[in-house]
């Protein structure tokens, strides 16, 4: 059985208008049970959006941290009603589990969530996890699930992690501002001359930036798991990845 992570971040859950893009959201959610109905695969999902969705509902700018946390609790039952639906049509049910990054700290709590994810796993429940925002801050600061993706990865010996962006890959340089910048497309080594060009900061409503992926994406490739960076927006990136077919940015597991 092989066991895929697919992280879902802001950007591509988001419409131009700054609203949740539920065309996307039905597209992955078809591409992910076509993935979860076959009996060689398991797939957790990790997603954002939670923010995306309160915002709307509270017509708030969500600039202070508190405002985000609110806009977070109000938007997650709305994010987890709407996979619950695109799901459901395709025969599955989801669970939601909102994990902290002091809860995978300790190892008491770090078994139950496994157990949890495993429970679910068996009975062919899509779990969707997401950090719980109402009482964490990390991923909302500072990495729009990222890390927390890599975490999870690790936690369940995951064989691929998935991180979908609104962009192709990892590019040589800020493709927004370089028209010479080159896709990569295989990383073994990070090196320090290209981390430093990476930007931390997202142009879209996400948080993180490129960085913070290629540093998830690394740290899950050097505990083994083979990790993709690639474009959420492309209809049929989970199983073109899944078809070890050229796209993305991977980073070979060492
Ligand atoms: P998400 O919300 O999907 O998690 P982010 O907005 O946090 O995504 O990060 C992805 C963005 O990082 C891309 O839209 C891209 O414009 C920007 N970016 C900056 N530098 C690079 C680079 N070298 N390679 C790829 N993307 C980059």
């Amino acid at each position: 059985m092989n066991r895929i992570v697919v992280k879902v971040g802001t950007n591509i859950l988001t419409t131009a208008n700054r609203e949740l893009d539920l065309n996307n959201l039905r597209q992955l959610t078809h591409q992910m049970a076509q993935v979860a109905q076959s009996t060689e695969y398991e797939l957790v999902l990790v997603s954002s959006g939670a923010i995306i969705c309160g915002r709307q509902v509270l017509n708030i700018t969500c600039q202070s941290i508190p405002e985000k946390q609110a806009a977070a609790s109000v938007g997650q039952p709305l994010l987890l009603k709407e996979y619950s639906l695109f799901f459901n049509q395709q025969g599955f049910h989801v669970g939601q589990i909102l994990l902290t990054q002091d809860g995978l700290e300790n190892p008491e709590r770090k078994a139950h969530a496994l157990d949890t994810i495993q429970t679910l796993l068996a009975k062919k429940v899509i779990p969707i996890i997401n950090e719980n925002d109402s009482v964490a801050t990390d991923e909302i600061q500072f990495g729009d699930n990222d890390q927390l993706a890599c975490q999870v990865a690790q936690l369940i010996q995951a064989d691929l992690l998935i991180l979908l962006s609104d962009i192709d890959g990892v590019y040589t340089q800020p493709p927004s501002t370089n028209s010479d910048a080159e896709l990569i497309s295989t990383l073994k080594e990070l090196s320090p001359e290209l981390l430093t060009t990476l930007s931390s900061t997202s142009i879209g409503p996400g948080t993180g930036g490129i960085k913070s992926k290629v540093i998830a994406a690394e740290k899950a490739a050097k505990s083994g798991i083979r990790t993709v960076i690639a474009n959420g927006r492309s209809s049929s990136i989970i199983l073109d990845i899944i078809q070890n077919k050229p796209v993305g940015t991977t980073f070979l597991p060492s």
